[in-house]
């Protein structure tokens, strides 16, 4: 057993799936119910570290060109605004609009199974994934009180405030703060669409876990979970 399949153990994450797989997956599970590349709008919300690349690549070549949702650690703050947009784009010959939501939070682990650590090109120290999660941990760890929107620094202090939101005392762990980030971004894109959703129909795949960056460039998603809500009927997808 490694190091790494060690970690993997080690914080739960036991039932990961190769990116390609998962991408497969998504596009077989989701033909089953009507979703197609052609009458879809994919939506996006991942990290902007460079690191999530292959994912933005794989969704694309997939899914098609996405609308992009994601901030810092990938929390959606897009808005009413942005998702009104982005149902404006979403195709609907048939009179319905689809999405598919991919949240995807992610986190690294190094060859000595370090987690929330990964080895970058280039770098000969391995560096933090997710960034901008570590940073918010290494903060309320500290004792900093979260404040207003510090205009030089919005994302972060978005995320400082959504997550304090689901952060009930004490200082959580990164996989459990990844997590939470990932029923955030799960909750906030709903809920947007229904703010916006008005009177034409919006079915809505919703696929989210963790991607895992692991040594040598290998990603892995793990906890995936989706279901896809048509008529206000929750169809859970099987992987
Ligand atoms: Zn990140």
């Amino acid at each position: 057993v490694t190091a790494v399949e060690e970690a993997l153990r080690g914080v739960g994450y036991t039932d990961v799936v190769g990116l390609d797989d998962f991408l497969t997956w998504s596009e077989w599970a989701l033909a089953r119910v009507g979703f197609r590349p052609s009458n879809c709008l994919p939506v996006v919300s991942v990290c902007r570290d460079e690191l999530m690349a292959p994912v933005d690549e794989g969704v694309r070549r997939v899914w098609g060109q996405p609308f992009w949702a994601g901030a810092l650690a990938g929390l959606p703050f897009l808005g009413r605004t942005g998702m009104r947009a982005a149902l404006g784009h979403a195709p609907g010959e048939d009179g319905r609009h689809r999405f598919v939501l991919f949240c995807l939070p992610h986190i690294g682990i190094d060859a000595d199974g370090t987690v929330g650590r990964v080895h970058r090109r280039g770098m000969h120290r391995a560096s933090a994934a997710c960034g901008a999660l570590a940073a918010y941990l290494s903060d309320i760890a500290g004792g900093a009180t979260v404040g207003g929107l510090d205009p030089d620094d919005i994302e972060q202090s978005l995320l400082q405030a959504r997550l304090r939101t689901l952060v009930e005392e004490g200082v959580p762990s990164l996989v459990e703060l990844t997590e939470l980030t990932r029923q955030a971004s799960v909750s906030d894109l709903r809920r947007f669409i229904s703010l916006v959703g008005g009177d034409e129909p919006v079915d809505v795949a919703c696929i989210s876990g963790v991607v895992v960056h692991l040594p040598d460039g290998q990603d892995v998603v793990a906890h995936v979970d989706a279901d896809v809500r048509i008529d206000a009927v929750v169809h859970v997808l099987p992987h």
